[in-house]
């Protein structure tokens, strides 16, 4: 048997006719820029990540630069994350001239650990850029207190977590609740990524729960200003057009992206439903073989990975490479180890649960339409590799 990371084959094939429908009407359209899929795509978004506005720009890495341009985080500022991220997060920090800074992950959750967060403030401090990793938010009350505390702005780093919730509070309403579980959270009373900070910054990469059909991205927020000033800095920095206040870029989304996303959206609860039922069947059969997933209970994981950890880490990826599963290590190596950040001055041993988790961990497929025979194989598999 053959078990891919992602199929995105067997994701496509129901919705082709419709899929292939949508991008033919932009073509017969001619409205490659700006066409009205765009707009309807943002206020579906906003509506769902529960935020008065979402600005449609041309990456999930674009979403973060954008968001930092906007808030005139430049040279000599510094942006606090976490190292255990995809590289993203802080290229973009460095490309609009700001400094990373690091803070460690809560090796239960792989988020970023908010009690080491305030040691690493100074006065060049501007931003915290929780990432919510593998589609489980950060502990955003801590880092929301921290940065209203030091008066810095939050970008949540939402790429792999479009439709993640976190019950704000819910660190103390369930605690010595061990029965308690995100299905008694009071409807409403949760948030959704994207609107727990400053801005939310999302990916349509194609391996995220919500693909485009190349590169795509989206920031949400409540605030008026900010959106006002990404939808300027999305097309340069103009308003009215060929009259630029500020410096911007092109940062625009694709008609054809949006009309493919507009398709697809109202399947993402269905998907989410998906990867959480699979998480389920992993988490009954492999909790007493591996590390499996952990999830605070006052959050709604959507799964874009399902992550196991191990000692045997690297048995057991060889094993799953020769059972032909295919798996992934998020992340190899992390950011402040990689050779582009030596001038930081970082060395091994200054993260130790981000180092460690990357010698430790690994993603197996999760994705919806995964077969029950698929899943006892990748089962059986992990229970294998790990006796080996
Ligand atoms: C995918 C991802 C990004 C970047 O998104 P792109 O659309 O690929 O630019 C940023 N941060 C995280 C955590 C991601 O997983």
């Amino acid at each position: 048997m053959k078990v891919p990371m992602l199929d995105l084959n067997a994701q496509y094939e129901p919705i082709k006719e419709v899929v292939l429908q949508s991008i033919k009407e932009v073509f017969d359209s001619k409205r490659f820029i700006n066409g009205p899929q765009i707009k309807e795509l943002e206020e579906k978004i906003a509506e769902y990540c529960q935020c008065k506005y979402a600005i449609g720009v041309s990456s999930g890495t674009d979403a973060i630069i954008i968001s930092l341009m906007a808030m005139d985080i430049s040279e000599g500022d510094e942006v606090i994350t976490t190292p255990f991220t995809f590289f993203a997060t802080a290229g973009c920090i460095y490309r609009v001239g700001a400094k990373p800074i690091f803070v460690d992950i809560d090796p239960k959750t792989y988020n970023i650990n908010p009690d080491l967060l305030e040691e690493k403030i100074t006065e060049r401090t501007k931003a915290i850029i929780p990432v919510h990793i593998f589609g489980q938010t950060a502990e955003m009350d801590k880092i929301n207190e921290i940065a209203k505390k030091y008066n810095l702005y939050v970008i949540e780093d939402a790429a792999q977590a479009i439709g993640s919730e976190y019950l704000p509070g819910g660190i103390n309403i369930t605690q010595n609740k061990s029965n308690y579980n995100r299905n008694n959270i009071p409807q409403g009373e949760s948030k959704r990524a994207g609107s727990l900070g400053d801005v939310g910054c999302f990916s349509f990469f194609p391996s995220k729960n919500l693909g485009c059909c190349g590169d795509g991205g989206m920031v949400t927020t409540n605030n008026e200003e900010l959106a006002e000033k990404i939808r300027i800095l999305r097309a340069h920095g103009s308003k009215p057009k060929y009259y630029h206040k500020i410096i911007g870029g092109n940062f625009r989304l694709d008609t054809i992206q949006a009309a493919v996303l507009l398709v697809k959206f109202p399947l993402l609860e269905k998907w989410h439903k998906g990867r959480q039922d699979n998480a389920k069947y992993y988490d009954d059969r492999l909790k007493d073989v591996v590390g499996i997933p952990y999830i605070e209970n006052y959050n709604r994981m959507i799964y874009n990975q399902y992550t196991i950890r191990t000692k045997n880490r690297d048995k057991l990826q060889q094993h799953l490479q020769e059972s032909n599963i295919g798996n992934a290590i998020y992340y190899p190596v992390p950011l402040h180890l990689q050779e582009c950040f030596a001038y930081l001055g970082y060395k091994a041993g200054d993260y130790p649960e981000a180092e460690k988790a990357t010698k430790e961990v690994v993603s197996i497929p999760i994705y919806p339409e995964l077969s029950y025979e698929q899943k006892d194989y990748v089962i059986e598999n992990v229970i294998n590799g790990i006796r080996i």
